[in-house]
């Protein structure tokens, strides 16, 4: 058993184990900044605001370490987790709405995508894995409005950005990407199924699903606590039975101009967001799926709804195992688009090493527990990529020759069968990133003491290449990186010393504009002439 990580029930427990183990650095300030940020996580977990990592009595149905166990939001406690066909995962994750650039926010779903794909690849899953693009909604068509283009333009624009936003934080492709756009006869005939099994009903050109008429409705959250999101769902339409009832296709209205589809049903209008994710789910992995990602946010309505309509329409379990991850926070709060506090992936890295830094600090977060967002976090985040770097760069010019140290062996042993407990662990990454850095701090230890062997460097680069199989930090982003031109600001003591040297020259008094050339040169600044007159510039050292 890893010591105190997994069990942080004081914060001084968590601390001492943090600086024993972790992050015994020699840059202080580094491994202080990153306490403070992993401080900031432990507090949410004591505020309650967070998921602690801990099994928890009664939260696990397994002690097995070797078993892959993974919260389910629908049960409330970790399960072990088995596929419907052995080996295969049906793994379906909410994309995003492609009407503007994603904020880091959004990011922190791709990337808790990119994580569980990439462990169950390394525990010899084939991931069938469909992320799906909302090109068809309410904000897209208001966006599309304001900017005058089509909703083609709009959508394949942001669609793009997206992509490379994806490339650009080392996130392996999911296998299908469909759009809603794409599946709309699809779409169709589902809402036409729900109407023919009695649980959706047509009112003022559209079509809604009936609630009440599904018995099983309300699988994933308490409904009596979400009382106020009820009302305020489509809470516009005065059409429905029921307020909990909600729109499958919703009727045309002159504000949608030409974005429309005809149907003979249903009459033209486009579908709702809900039975988009629903359908394009069940046809490219079909009525039952293993693992629905998203986040803890999308779990009521929109996953909730999913799942009666799925269910209502095929009579079977829609999803084995709903996974959610948490929040971003900037100041206490969620990162939303609506508060206005959000940052976009291109606000945050400016350098190809921002894109790194960022993909490590979200991925060594715990995915349920929410992530507080701030500048200090990604500079140690930073710190620490470079920090990895330097290890595999000092590896590689190792001279020394000799055998293997046996200690080192046992350390790399121990944190590979640490790493593995941690990640079966519902994907305990903070753990797995302890793991690592017992290997990070032995293998420093030897380079510094001259006594790490090639043989060993080997060894210990198998391994760091091992985690990163998940954490997926070591890679170089294609990003190109602005040259920024050093700004020299010119005391107006000097610059007043030229205009007297430019008046001396104009007048032809070249003594005085000489020993003004030697006043400039003294104070440590040259003159260089240009087409456009001359210019100063700090002398080189
Ligand atoms: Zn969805």
């Amino acid at each position: 058993m890893v010591p105190g990580f997994l069990h942080p029930t004081t914060l001084s427990a968590f601390t001492s184990f943090s600086r024993t183990n972790i992050w015994v650095s020699k840059r202080e300030s580094e491994w202080r900044r990153f306490r403070r940020c992993n401080v900031n996580r432990l507090c949410a977990v004591m505020k309650g605001t967070t998921t602690p990592e801990s099994n928890a009595s009664g939260s696990s149905v397994s002690n097995d370490d070797t078993s892959l166990r993974f919260y389910n939001t629908q049960t409330k406690r970790k399960e072990v987790f088995t596929t419907i066909e052995p080996n295969v995962v049906r793994f379906y994750s909410c994309g995003p709405t492609v009407y503007d650039f994603a904020h880091v926010g959004n990011f922190r779903a791709f990337l808790a995508y990119d994580v569980i794909k990439r462990w169950l690849r390394q525990r010899g899953y084939q991931v069938n894995h469909v992320l799906n693009l909302t090109d068809i909604d309410d904000k897209i068509i208001t966006r599309m409005q304001e900017l005058g283009c089509t909703l083609r333009q709009l959508t394949d624009k942001y669609t793009e950005a997206f992509f490379d936003d994806l490339k650009l934080l080392n996130v392996i492709p999911a296998t299908h990407y469909p759009r809603a756009t794409e599946y709309i006869d699809d779409i169709q005939e589902l809402v036409q199924s729900l109407l023919d099994k009695d649980v959706a009903y047509l009112a003022e050109g559209s079509a809604y699903f009936s609630v009440n008429s599904f018995p099983q409705y309300g699988q994933l959250v308490d409904l009596n606590s979400r009382t106020d999101e009820i009302a305020r769902v489509d809470s516009d339409s005065r059409a429905k039975r029921d307020p909990k009832d909600f729109a499958l296709w919703k009727g045309w209205k002159p504000e949608d101009g030409d974005v429309k589809w005809e149907s003979s049903v249903l009459g033209p209008g486009r579908p709702g967001w809900h039975i988009e994710c629903s359908c394009m789910a069940m046809k490219i992995l079909g009525e039952e799926i293993d693992i629905h990602g998203g986040g803890v946010d999308l779990t009521f309505p929109h996953h909730e709804n999913e799942a009666a309509q799925c269910e209502a329409h095929s009579g079977k379990q829609y999803v084995r195992f709903w996974l959610h991850n948490g929040f971003v926070n900037i100041n206490d709060e969620k990162m939303s688009k609506s508060l206005g506090n959000f940052r976009t992936l291109r606000d945050v890295v400016q350098k190809r090493i921002d894109a790194r830094a960022f993909r490590y600090l979200v991925v060594t977060a715990q995915y349920r527990s929410s992530l507080a967002f701030t500048d200090d976090c990604l500079d140690a985040a930073r710190s620490t990529v470079k920090r990895l770097d330097s290890l595999r760069q000092k590896i590689a010019e190792i001279k020394v020759g000799g055998g293997t140290d046996s200690q080192l062996n046992e350390v790399i042993e121990q944190a590979r069968t640490e790493f593995e407990v941690a990640m079966n662990d519902d994907l305990n990454t903070p753990r797995a990133a302890a793991a690592m850095f017992s290997v990070v701090n032995a293998a420093e230890k030897l380079l510094k003491l001259n006594k790490l062997s090639s043989s060993d460097g080997e060894i210990v680069l198998d391994s760091l290449n091992y985690f990163d199989s998940v954490f997926g930090v070591n890679y170089e982003p294609d990003f190109e990186e602005e040259v920024e031109e050093e700004v020299v600001s010119i005391p107006s003591k000097i610059a007043a010393l030229l205009d007297e040297r430019n008046a001396a020259r104009k007048m032809k008094d070249y003594q005085l504009a000489d020993s003004l050339r030697d006043r400039i040169g003294s104070a440590g600044y040259a003159i260089v002439d240009t087409p456009s007159g001359a210019v100063l510039e700090r002398k080189k050292s």
